[in-house]
């Protein structure tokens, strides 16, 4: 294949949810202007935005300053809006918050207290309600119920996003690995780009990618496998999504009972830490080096406890057996028999930020930049819900650094 030249306004890097969102976005505001989206793999959905639980969250786990608080309520608006009219298909299931236990009653009141901050619709329910809503559920003294949460099919979406980018005249090259940089231009193996402004969006890689920019040099992602098990219980067996409270010192949200699109029930996803960026199973996108310098940050936050890492990797390891993760989820749920739960999912890999000057996870969203570009360094979940909303975000501070403006 010939080497060749082009040149583009906006160089988006990772064609996931969020460099596509921010793609439109740039199109909506700027017209005529060149995107490219450049796409490692053959074809998009491969990583997290084609991995993910498929759930439209409804915004009340995070704090109110947060901008997961700001962007996930309009952002479940805006994709059911976006699939009700494309035709795609969406499971209104609503969510039960369950409490294990007395102690974690209190988690429900405080889950309630932020959704109220963040004019997000919860209730919190008797046992009895909320068996009303699902009868096999388990729950200790009261339940949060969320009406909003729903499940969409996270392929079908990304498509229909692709595909609007192609109607819009967004160019999106697959096989295209970003691989370094030469002043402006951006070098992949077919070609060199010159952009004269770059998103990066690498979601796994983006530290990397990052890094080569001189950006955020204090970050790293560390990856987080996340494991499914499908139940074969018949559609209708499981009405709703089933969650319990999560340790709000961390991002991940705990073993649950997610109802897909089709109406299968699914247990997952796990947050076992990974070896390499793309450890999805076998040898799959191993990387020695990758490999190398993830072991030597994993045993350092094993050995110094960084935000209780011993303990949370000592209790996911333990999930990579089925038998273990089925009695984790039976304790939210009647009847749940080990026999029906048997076909494990395509795994995905979280992105999470960590910051290894403070020595902890990043818990927000998170964006640097300079006049160059910007990188989206933290697109942790619910950064498929939140990504209409969050896409206008980057673009507001595209437009500043275009004014001259610092981020803020
Ligand atoms: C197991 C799991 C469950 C989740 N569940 C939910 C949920 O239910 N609801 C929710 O809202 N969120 C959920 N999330 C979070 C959500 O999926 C992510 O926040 C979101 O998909 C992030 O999108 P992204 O575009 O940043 O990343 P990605 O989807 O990873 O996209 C990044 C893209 O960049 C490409 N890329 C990487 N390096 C390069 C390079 N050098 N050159 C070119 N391209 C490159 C990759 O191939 C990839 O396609 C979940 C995540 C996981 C892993």
């Amino acid at each position: 294949m010939a080497f060749g030249m082009k040149t583009t306004d906006y160089l988006v890097i990772g064609g996931g949810i969020v460099g596509l969102t921010i793609a439109l976005e740039l199109k909506k505001r700027y017209g005529k202007t060149r995107i490219v989206v450049l796409e490692k793999e053959k074809k998009l959905a491969q990583h997290g935005s084609g991995r993910n639980s498929g759930v439209l969250h409804a915004g009340f786990y995070y704090t109110a300053d947060s901008l997961k608080a700001r962007f996930t309520k309009d952002g479940n608006l805006r994709w059911k809006q976006f699939v009700q009219e494309r035709g795609l298909r969406l499971n209104p299931t609503g969510k039960l918050v369950v409490a294990q236990n007395p102690s974690e009653v209190e988690g429900l009141r405080e889950l309630k207290r932020r959704g109220d901050l963040n004019g997000v619709e919860t209730h919190l329910i008797s046992v009895q309600e909320a068996k009303a809503i699902e009868p096999r559920v388990k729950t200790t003294e009261l339940a949060l119920w969320s009406p909003n949460t729903a499940t969409v099919d996270p392929q079908e979406c990304m498509a229909a996003l692709a595909q609007e980018c192609a109607q819009q005249g967004i160019e999106i090259l697959l096989a295209s690995p970003y691989q370094g940089r030469r002043g402006k231009s951006v070098i992949t193996p077919q070609e060199v780009i010159d952009a004269g402004f770059v998103i990066n969006a690498a979601g796994l890689h983006a530290d990397k990618v990052a890094h080569d920019f001189g950006i955020g040099e204090r970050y790293r992602i560390l990856p987080f496998k996340g494991l499914y098990v499908y139940g074969s219980e018949p559609v209708g067996s499981l009405r709703t999504n089933i969650y319990p409270v999560p340790d709000l010192r961390n991002t991940f949200l705990g073993v649950h009972f997610t109802v897909t699109v089709d109406g299968k029930a699914k247990i997952g996803p796990t947050a076992i830490p990974a070896f390499w960026r793309e450890n999805y199973s076998g040898l799959q996108g191993f990387d020695p080096a990758e490999a190398l310098w993830l072991l030597r940050d994993e045993a350092l936050l094993f050995f110094r406890n960084d935000f209780g890492f011993r303990a949370l990797a000592l209790e996911e390891i333990k999930k990579y057996s089925r038998g273990y993760l089925v009695s984790l989820a039976s304790k939210l749920l009647e009847g749940v028999r080990p026999e029906s739960y048997t076909t494990w999912g395509r795994p995905g890999i979280r992105a999470q930020l960590y910051d290894h000057q403070a020595q902890k996870l990043v818990m927000d969203f998170m964006i640097e930049g300079n006049p160059q570009g910007i990188h989206i360094l933290n697109a942790i979940s619910p950064a498929w819900t939140a990504s209409m909303p969050f896409a206008e975000y980057v673009v507001d501070k595209v437009e500043a650094l275009h004014q001259g403006k610092a981020l803020a």
